[in-house]
């Protein structure tokens, strides 16, 4: 620095006026003698210029996110700096805590931005607690569902699953998360046990979110995942809240076993009841089913105006072809005459064993000449077949039709009244008594 000591302060004063302002002056050169007082304030001053650039430099770094930037030793302008840089790093490293689930931070400096963060941790753990809470209390839900051993779900108002527990995932073959958010009837209950389509206005279980009632089912059907049929019963009950429905829960049993055993007692009583009804050894009526029928039959030919007439008929001479051939023989052409008389009848006639070699036609709808007409047509029939063990089979047939003072007795007693004037005709032959 060329000049008098005078010019040399007067910039000296210039650069500590730069620094005052915050820019960055020039550096002093000084090329006066040595050893001055002159020469140690400009080498001050030009040390001043270099630690005010090291430290904008710094903040400059602090100030765009570099928070790694190196700070210079021994500058005392930036030691507060440092300290803030020291505090930033590990908010940083908190904050990497807290994304890893570590509430347990707490920041002492930055004033507001320190209460504003702690409240915010706060926060997250009374988050946490609650999240905690539901999930504790969802998973008690669920274990007491599964221990009921019963089917639960629950719809939101729009019929969506909210809720499925592990038995009803079980049973059904679906996972809750499959589920969770969608319209389940047209998945688990989509069509009726007859096969046909459910829609969702027939459904008893969506109802319950329409009407807000109680809906007790014990016969219905839900299709699992793979498309199978699970019989159940259930129960639909509405959640209200402020007395408006904003969901449903339903609660199903699976029946199978109760259905299988309905079905097999079913299938058991259908049995005995064609075994009640039914003549062990030719396998048509017996007489039990055919007095149900003719009861039946006299009503209903009453309230119509319909004629009815009955056909009795009896072998002649069975006790011979016994004597002759054998009772087993004698089962035989029992048999025979059954199958032979039964192929030549209507469907709506009723053919049954009346008892012995004794046997009844009910004909619906016939008036007493169309009856005597059969059972010419089945006298005919017997005589003409060969009944290939027996040398020669006739029948003697009695017939007659309902009258208006009729009932079963007296309309039984007077086709019996026929057949034995038959017999007394000489046997194969019909005879036809009118009504009174
Ligand atoms: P009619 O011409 O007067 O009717 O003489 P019938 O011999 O047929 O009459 P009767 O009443 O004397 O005999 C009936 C016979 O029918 C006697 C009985 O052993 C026989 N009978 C009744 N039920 C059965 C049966 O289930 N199997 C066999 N094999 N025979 C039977
Ligand atoms: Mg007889
Ligand atoms: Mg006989």
């Amino acid at each position: 620095m060329e000049g008098s000591p005078e010019q040399t302060l007067a910039r000296v004063a210039d650069a500590l006026e730069g620094l005052l302002t915050g820019s960055i002056p020039d550096k002093l050169e000084y090329s006066g003698a040595s050893g001055t007082d002159v020469e140690n304030l400009c080498a001050a001053v030009n040390q001043l210029i270099d630690m005010q650039a090291e430290a904008r430099e710094f903040m400059l770094s602090l100030s765009e996110g570099r928070l790694d930037a190196d700070a210079p030793r021994g500058n005392f302008l930036i030691s507060p700096f440092k300290q803030m840089q020291s505090n930033l790093r590990h908010l940083v490293w908190q904050t990497g805590r807290i994304a890893q689930g570590d509430l347990n931070q707490h920041v002492d400096f930055l004033g507001e931005f320190s209460d504003s963060f702690n409240s915010m941790i706060a926060s997250l753990r009374e988050k946490r607690a609650i999240e905690e809470a539901l999930e504790a209390s969802e998973k008690r839900l669920k274990d007491i569902t599964s221990a009921l051993g019963e089917g639960v779900y629950m719809l939101d108002s729009e019929g969506q699953l909210v809720f499925l527990n592990p038995a009803a995932e079980r049973m059904l073959g679906w996972s809750e998360e499959e589920l969770l958010g969608k319209t389940v009837h047209g998945i688990i209950h989509s069509r009726k046990p007859d096969g046909s389509r459910y829609p969702d206005d027939d459904c008893l279980a969506l109802q319950t979110l329409e009407s807000g009632m109680i809906v007790h089912v014990q016969d219905d059907i839900f299709i699992r995942k793979d498309d199978s049929v699970l019989p159940v019963s259930f129960i639909s009950t509405p959640i209200l809240e402020y007395g408006i429905v904003s969901g449903a829960v339903v609660a199903f049993h699976d029946i199978t076993t109760r259905k299988n055993f309905q079905e097999a007692l079913a299938r058991a009583n259908a049995l005995l009841e064609q075994q009640a009804t039914t003549d062990a050894l030719t396998g048509i009526a017996n007489r039990r089913r055919f007095d149900d029928a003719l009861i039946k039959e006299i009503s209903r030919a009453g309230r119509h105006s319909e004629p009815l007439s009955v056909v009795m008929l009896d072998i002649d001479h069975f006790k011979a072809v016994n004597d002759t051939y054998g009772h087993h023989v004698g089962d035989l052409v029992l048999t025979k005459l059954a199958q032979l008389v039964s192929a030549l009848l209507r469907d709506e006639d009723l053919f049954a064993r009346w008892g012995g070699e004794e046997f009844v036609v009910l004909l619906p709808q016939t008036p007493l000449a169309a009856g005597a007409e059969m059972a010419e047509r089945l006298r005919r029939a017997v005589e003409n077949d060969g009944f290939s063990s027996v040398d020669k089979l006739t029948c003697s047939f009695g017939v007659t039709s309902l009258g208006p003072d009729d009932d079963e007795k007296s309309l039984m007693e007077r086709t019996d009244q026929a057949l034995y004037k038959a017999k007394e005709s000489g046997r194969n032959c019909v005879t036809a008594e009118e009504c009174y």
